[in-house]
């Protein structure tokens, strides 16, 4: 009989526009031809071609695409996530590099940004001819923000940035750095040009996962920026955490993908290999093994397709978004450990990719607020009681 593969056993594809099925499928041809060659050699060797990335997947139209205007293609948030959910299929680095540009770096200027900082750097970073980092997380503050030590002091009319931000994405190739800092009053966005003086960013080495993706420290010692730099729309902690509820959002489908890269993988493996005189995939454990996880990556998802629907209806609560967020990261990196054992000795090689995915998603459960942090979100809406503090 026709073997399917997991998400046409869902018949998923029937909950997605055809609109949004061509851009997945333009995505995936991009990740099939240019990323799928060279990533193993990039992970190894710890280093991504970012700079020549940007620019093409701004010719993809995937940097900033569900923004408006500013040459962004304004899709739907369930056109993005599906984009995601290709590019991650690839790597998790290379979803981090476009969540970040697009959902964070961008999105935080495109929300809170005055024209000026609009027409300024939007365009350009959609094309992905500038590339865009976002600073909130330092190293003594993560998952509570709120503590952060980073300072932004008024001098005449100039604002004066001094602290260090930690882990963070593109942070040493970046052109412009959205950096939240302390105030005298409440914390607010700054649109930091990397070329600033005081502005540096040193490279974050010897990473077990996400290595096919650039990770830094940034410093700034009295970096002076003028009153423009600051985002003028927003004040408070409310500003970098609307940013995450959107880069959050792009991972709910992401790490579907690489859970959906990992059992193609093992599906593909165990239909050739041979064990006592038989295909592995024609075992009863490897079966079960192949069943459940083509449930856990089928509900995964439906979930995220209904969370899409309803961001695309401007309905989506940030507690939802750490529902999708956490069953997806969860899911996936359960799927690609278990699809790595179908591999049996060859699971632990960099040939195949579910080690790489499995890798890579412990990064992607701590980062966009921790597995646990997303518990005390969902329980937080369940009880009334925040059980954060
Ligand atoms: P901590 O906050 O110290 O947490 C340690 C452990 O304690 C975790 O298990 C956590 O869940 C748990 N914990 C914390 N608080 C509670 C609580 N109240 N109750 C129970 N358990 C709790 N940040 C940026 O700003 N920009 C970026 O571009 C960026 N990119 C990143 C890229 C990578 C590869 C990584 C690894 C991180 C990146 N981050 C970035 C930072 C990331 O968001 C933080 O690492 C994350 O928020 C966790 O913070 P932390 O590392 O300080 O861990």
């Amino acid at each position: 009989s026709r073997t399917q593969t997991p998400l046409e056993l869902f018949g998923a594809d029937a909950l997605v526009g055809e609109e949004e099925r061509d851009l997945q499928a333009a995505v995936r041809a991009f990740v099939d031809d240019r990323i799928r060659p060279e990533i193993g050699r990039w992970w190894e060797d710890g280093q991504l071609p970012a700079r020549d990335l940007a620019k093409e997947l701004g010719s993809l139209g995937v940097l900033g695409m569900h923004l408006e205007g500013y040459g962004c293609a304004g899709t739907s948030a369930t056109a993005y996530g599906l984009a995601c959910l290709e590019l991650e299929a690839g790597d998790s680095g290379l979803r981090s590099l476009v969540s970040v540009q697009g959902s964070l770096a961008m999105f935080a200027i495109h929300r809170f940004g005055s024209d000026e900082q609009k027409e300024e750097w939007l365009p350009r970073m959609a094309a992905g001819e500038a590339i865009g980092c976002f600073g909130l997380t330092e190293a003594d503050h993560g998952s509570n923000p709120a503590g952060m030590r980073t300072r932004a002091k008024r001098d005449g009319d100039d604002w004066v940035l001094d602290g260090s931000k930690m882990w963070i994405t593109n942070g040493p190739i970046a052109d412009v750095a959205v950096v939240w800092a302390q105030t005298d009053e409440k914390i607010r966005g700054f649109v930091v040009p990397t070329d600033t003086p005081g502005f540096t960013a040193n490279e974050v080495h010897h990473k077990a996962s996400l290595r096919a993706s650039v990770t830094g420290e940034l410093v700034l010692e009295s970096v002076r920026l003028p009153s423009s730099a600051v985002l003028p729309e927003v004040a408070g902690l409310r500003g970098p955490l609307s940013c995450l509820d959107e880069a959050r959002f792009g991972i709910v489908f992401g790490a579907l993908g690489a859970a959906r890269d990992s059992l193609d993988t093992a599906l593909a493996y165990a239909a050739d290999r041979i064990v006592f005189d038989r295909p592995l995939s024609s075992f009863q454990l490897t079966q079960a093994k192949l069943a459940d996880m083509t449930l856990e990556l089928g509900k995964g998802l439906l979930l995220a397709l209904h969370l899409g629907r309803l961001k695309d209806e401007g309905e989506l609560r940030a507690e939802q978004v750490s529902l999708g967020k956490l069953n997806s990261v969860r899911e996936a990196i359960a799927i690609a450990r278990e699809c790595r054992t179908i591999l049996g000795g060859n699971g632990i090689s960099l040939e195949y990719s579910p080690i790489r995915h499995a890798a890579n998603l412990e990064s992607v459960l701590t980062y966009e607020g921790t597995s646990e942090v997303h518990q005390l979100s969902i329980g937080r809406a369940l009880t009334g009681h925040s059980a954060f503090a």
